[in-house]
């Protein structure tokens, strides 16, 4: 007897139902977008522990009639598409005709379905794969699926789901997702019986994300003008400069309306963000690519999760291109917005519109100490918030150089400068203000050579260890750009190596040598991959440099030094943010020291 069997049709269903369905949240994609498909306008989804028990949607879409509704449980039976030519422009979220077999072969399915031109539905009652019951049912037009139990009869797959925290975590952020991707469709989501939201459907994305995330939310994005590249257009928000977080749960990067994670969307974004954001750490965004749908293939991921682009290099610079441009007419960050968490995890609890209490995705960190303290003492901040609709930034002035009105008031602590502007309160600190302006003087003399550097009158013997003197020796082309001329002198009997000075960078000239070598070699080092003099590596040395200088640089002089220091500032390029996203300048509004004193 041979030894390859055809799998009897079920089993070959928890097969597919391995890639299709990993959890409750993947049934709720699944089902939501079938919904959303059959064109319903409004969806309801409601779960209970985590949706292992139970997960419901119901909708007000086209229905099916009983032949399809029995149709639709067959595997590969799908009513999008009919012959391969179909599969190179998908217009469905689905096509793959596996969903509803594959989840009704892992749990207690019940479908009951009704089209609205007929007077009885149909209700299909499935376990584990097999059609125990076909009923006439009296629901109303559209269709409800139930799904029960999830993997009661998969044990192993079953282990692997995680606690009901976890699961309703993702199950939440499933239903969040597509629900940023369907303004237009009304969702409400209730857990057990208590309801977490109910999002009315609007023609606005803006308000979609308010009532989703909050107002706080889209006052730390920009609005992205939107824009067109042969046949890509793409629209959206993205992070304020310096915004950032260390994993992309809170980049909502859709093509063609289907949420897509890639690294091809994804780096151009982080790498917009050179200049502004420390290491490690990623911009959020909410953008959304639409582009022909022969010009991207979504048959490449079971889950869909995945799409191959006809023109990878298109896309990227697409996104590159979205990224900087959204930077434009920026405007400082108000006290209120100023977020200590930047560079950081947020320190602060998430907070969220609804009730649930496990929201666990990306919310901004918007929360400062003093702003929950002046939020506590001045009742909800956000009765006084205005509208998102409008400009979702119009919460700070911005300040220009050439309208500046400021006053210098005085210096604090050698470390901050105070002005007056228009009644409220400029706070500028000294080195960041600093860094920001060498690293933009840097970047530019970069692209033309190297940055200036000072020759020592008398070499500079220093003792590395050899390890350091190798990477030296390895990568002198790219100190060489920063300004330090250093070259090995040899390595001693204990490994000890020395190193000859000759140049150093001239900006940073006031350190001592030993400082700037070995900041400089380990920051460069830290990155890893060592930076090449492309684009990207001239941003990172010039990050890099510009932070060493400003720790050496002087403290302005006098009040005149103080305006002109603030002058250039605003005058720079991003004038709000270091290259590592700390904040240079924060304005304390007279609303908001009024809301301070408020009795
Ligand atoms: P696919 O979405 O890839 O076509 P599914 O297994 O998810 O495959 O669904 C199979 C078919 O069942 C769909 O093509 C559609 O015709 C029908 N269907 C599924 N869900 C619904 C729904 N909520 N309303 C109307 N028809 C549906
Ligand atoms: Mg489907």
């Amino acid at each position: 007897m041979g030894r390859i069997n055809v799998l009897p049709d079920i089993l070959a269903s928890q097969v597919a139902a391995g890639e299709v369905v990993e959890r409750p949240a993947s049934v709720v994609k699944e089902l939501v977008e079938n919904s959303i498909d059959a064109g319903a306008k409004r969806i309801v989804v409601e779960f209970q522990k985590g949706g292992t028990r139970l997960i419901r949607v119901t909708d007000d879409g086209s229905g099916m009639d009983r032949a399809d509704a029995l149709l639709c449980l067959e595997r590969h039976a799908t009513s999008k598409i009919r012959e391969s030519a179909d599969l190179v422009a998908i217009t469905t979220l689905g096509f793959r005709g596996e969903a509803l077999p594959s989840i009704a072969s892992v749990s207690r399915f019940r479908l009951s379905t009704r089209r609205r031109e007929d007077a009885c539905g149909t209700l299909i009652s499935v376990s584990g794969g097999k059609i125990h019951e076909v009923e006439d049912s009296g629901d109303a037009a559209g269709t409800r699926i139930e799904v029960a139990d999830l993997f009661f009869n998969v044990p192993a797959r079953r282990k692997f789901l995680r606690g009901e925290q976890t699961e309703t975590a993702h199950l939440l952020q499933q239903i969040e997702t597509l629900a940023v991707a369907h303004p237009e469709i009304s969702f409400i989501c209730r857990r057990d019986q208590e309801e977490i939201f109910r999002l009315a459907a609007t023609e606005d994305l803006a308000v979609r994300l308010r009532d989703l995330y909050g107002e706080k939310f889209l006052k730390r994005l920009v609005v992205l003008t939107p824009q067109e590249t042969q046949g890509v257009r793409v629209y959206g928000w993205m992070a304020r400069p310096g915004e950032g977080r260390s994993d992309r749960s809170h980049q909502l990067l859709f093509v063609n309306g289907r949420m897509i994670r890639s690294p091809l969307l994804s780096q151009p974004l982080r790498e917009a963000c050179e200049g502004t954001l420390a290491k490690g750490l990623h911009p959020p965004a909410v953008l959304f690519f639409e582009m022909d749908p022969s010009a991207v293939d979504c048959n490449v991921h079971p889950a869909k999760r995945e799409v191959r682009f006809r023109d990878p290099g298109l896309i990227r610079t697409v996104a590159l291109q979205a990224a900087r441009s959204a930077w434009k007419s920026l405007k400082p960050l108000t006290d209120h917005e100023f977020s200590p968490g930047v560079g950081t995890d947020p320190l602060f609890p998430p907070i969220y519109s609804g009730k649930s209490g496990v929201h666990p995705t990306w919310m901004p960190s918007d929360h400062s100490i003093q702003c929950e303290l002046s939020e506590q003492m001045s009742g909800s901040s956000r009765i006084q918030e205005t509208p998102v609709s409008d400009d979702p930034n119009s919460s700070g002035c911005a300040l220009h150089q050439s309208s500046l009105s400021a006053r210098y008031i005085g210096m604090l602590g050698g470390r901050y400068l105070l002005f007056e502007e228009k009644e409220s309160l400029l706070l500028l600190e000294i080195r960041a203000a600093r860094e920001r302006l060498l690293y933009e003087r840097f970047l530019s003399r970069l692209s033309q050579g190297s940055l200036e550097s000072q020759h020592l009158l008398m070499p500079e013997l220093l003792e590395v260890s050899s390890a350091d003197l190798a990477w030296i020796e390895a990568h002198r082309d790219l100190l060489n750009a920063a300004g330090l001329f250093a070259e090995s002198f040899g390595v001693g009997k204990h490994g000890v190596g020395s190193l000859k000075v000759d140049a150093i960078p001239a900006d940073a000239a006031t350190l001592p040598i030993m400082e700037i070598v070995v900041c400089l070699v380990d920051e460069l080092r830290n990155i890893g991959e060592a930076p090449t003099l492309d684009r990207r590596g001239r941003e990172v040395l010039a990050a890099t440099v510009s932070r060493i200088a400003a720790a050496g640089a002087s403290l302005p002089d006098g009040p005149e030094g103080a305006m002109m220091l603030l002058r250039q500032l605003l005058a720079s390029e991003l004038p709000y943010v270091t290259p590592k996203g700390r904040p240079t300048l924060i304005q304390l509004a007279p609303g908001e020291l009024l809301r301070r004193f408020a009795a």
